[in-house]
């Protein structure tokens, strides 16, 4: 098998690489099992030491990796130096919080001390996205690797630079071989790596279809899963929202990533009295937006990651539009030899079209009128999944109530959804289970170890 850089603004193959073989497959296990036993026992301050110096390593190439990742997958280069700068961030937070994050938790019973202590399971498969192809994989590296954990990263096949890059680097920051290496296997390999004795547990960011087949190869082999899938994310606006920054934060909320993001707003739900300014003023700032080469600084949206990602869009909004959606913008696939595809507004949606219920991976914004705030909630929760959602309202009783109603992992209210270190992330439903980030993240690969001292 081997793995292919294509890169999406022009269609062209940039760099081919081999997979590793079934022996380097195992040489990398061995190395891994090897690495743990050592690699627990290490403090957590020299853990941090060479956590902050994976950061200094990132810091220092941030254009050149954010021109790797650029030519990988197509975001735009001011968007990935952010993700660089992001990763980094997230390095230094896990370096600086790890041992307080992972402290003795006593606990009162009647023993004479109990406590819960935390403590490392070992090597841990992650299989990983394209779309934020180093964030991705640093939210789950930066807690496993502090917690004292080693991680091997199956990642996406068309970011083959990217996953290298990742490998290589916390080896040069001075983690033991074996703490963290890149496997170049294909997705039919998962399941028997999966099986393999030391591997402990599993990660996957990505589609429901690898999510149910990772967890069904987990479910088998009695190992640990978590999983962040997709999501279709409400954007609430009440008509007491502050309409100006609800329409310029959804535009960027719905394009950033050319609109290749799990928490990108997805669905547009406007209360009635606002809805028709709030879809004029949205639909003219969508249009208005720069769609190109995605190495230039005045460019808004690249293209979308694959041929396949650009047909698959491009599906979805004729399925709607001959269904009866109307299109206030957009909708019109480009020709030419790049994956573009423009930012596109709908409305009119109706449950028999695909977009209803399915996500939409690319700058298509659905938008729907609610006639009250329960209506609101009604369409916030009427889809299979369950991962962010944004609302904006200045009145607090209106917050409340949509906190505490719509069915997600995390809701940001006059803010649009974003991951940051310090909160947990992750969905319910069909976007997945468990928890990256923040405390409840670090803990998901630890033994929570009950000790009791009579
Ligand atoms: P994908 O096709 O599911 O791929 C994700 C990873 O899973 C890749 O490494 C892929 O490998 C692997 N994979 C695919 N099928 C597999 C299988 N049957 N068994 C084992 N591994 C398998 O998803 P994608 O298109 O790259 O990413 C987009 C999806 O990720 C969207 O649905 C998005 O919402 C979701 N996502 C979720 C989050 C979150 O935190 N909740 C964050 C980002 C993205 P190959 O490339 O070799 O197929």
């Amino acid at each position: 098998m081997s793995f292919t850089t294509v890169n999406p603004a022009t269609g062209e193959v940039v760099e081919t690489f081999d997979g590793h073989t079934p022996e380097e497959v195992e040489q990398r296990l061995a190395r891994a099992a090897a690495a743990f036993a050592e690699h627990r026992r290490t403090s957590f301050a020299d853990r941090a030491r060479l956590m902050r110096g994976a950061a200094d390593l990132l810091d220092a190439e941030q254009p050149d990796v954010a021109r790797t990742v650029t030519t990988e997958m197509g975001k735009t280069f001011a968007q990935a130096k952010g993700e660089v700068s992001k990763c980094a961030l997230a390095m230094r937070f896990f370096a600086d919080h790890a041992e307080t994050l992972l402290a003795d938790q006593p606990i009162e019973s009647a023993a004479g001390r109990s406590f819960v202590r935390y403590q490392p399971l070992g090597p841990v498969l992650a299989v990983m996205p394209w779309n934020f192809p180093l964030w991705q994989v640093v939210r789950f590296a930066a807690p496993a690797l502090m917690a004292g954990n080693v991680g091997l990263l199956k990642h996406a096949s068309n970011v083959p630079r990217t996953a290298l890059y990742l490998g290589d680097l916390f080896r040069r920051a001075g983690f033991p071989e074996g703490c963290f290496t890149t496997l170049l296997v294909s997705s039919g390999e998962v399941a028997k790596i999966i099986a393999d004795e030391r591997i402990v547990a599993v990660t996957l960011t990505g589609s429901e279809r690898a999510g149910a087949s990772v967890a069904a190869a987990a479910g088998d082999a009695l190992k640990k899963c978590v999983l962040e899938l997709g999501g279709s994310d409400p954007f609430v606006v009440t008509a007491k929202a502050d309409l100006d920054r609800a329409v310029s934060v959804g535009v960027r909320a719905r394009t950033q990533n050319a609109g290749q993001s799990c928490i990108a707003a997805k669905r547009f739900i406007v209360e009635a009295p606002v809805f028709d300014r709030f879809l004029e003023r949205f639909t003219d700032q969508m249009a208005a937006l720069r769609v190109g080469d995605p190495m230039d600084p005045a460019t808004d949206l690249g293209p979308l990651n694959s041929r396949a990602q650009q047909d698959e869009v491009d599906a979805q909004v004729e399925d709607a539009r001959s269904k009866g959606a109307t299109v206030t913008c957009g909708g019109e696939r480009p020709g030419g030899p790049g994956f573009y595809y423009p930012p596109t507004v709908l409305t009119g949606i109706t449950g028999d079209m695909r977009v209803a219920r399915e996500e939409v991976f690319g700058p298509v914004a659905l938008v729907w009128p609610a006639a009250d705030l329960r209506e609101v909630v009604r369409l916030a929760n009427d889809t299979p999944y369950g991962l962010g959602a944004s609302v904006w309202t200045g009145d607090q009783s209106e917050q409340r109530r949509l906190v505490d109603e719509i069915d997600a992992g995390q809701v940001f209210v006059n803010a649009m959804v974003a991951s940051t270190p310090e909160l947990p992330f992750g969905g319910i439903k069909r976007s997945g289970y468990g928890r990256e980030l923040s405390e409840l993240g670090i803990k998901e690969f630890c033994n929570a170890k009950a000790v009791w001292v009579a």
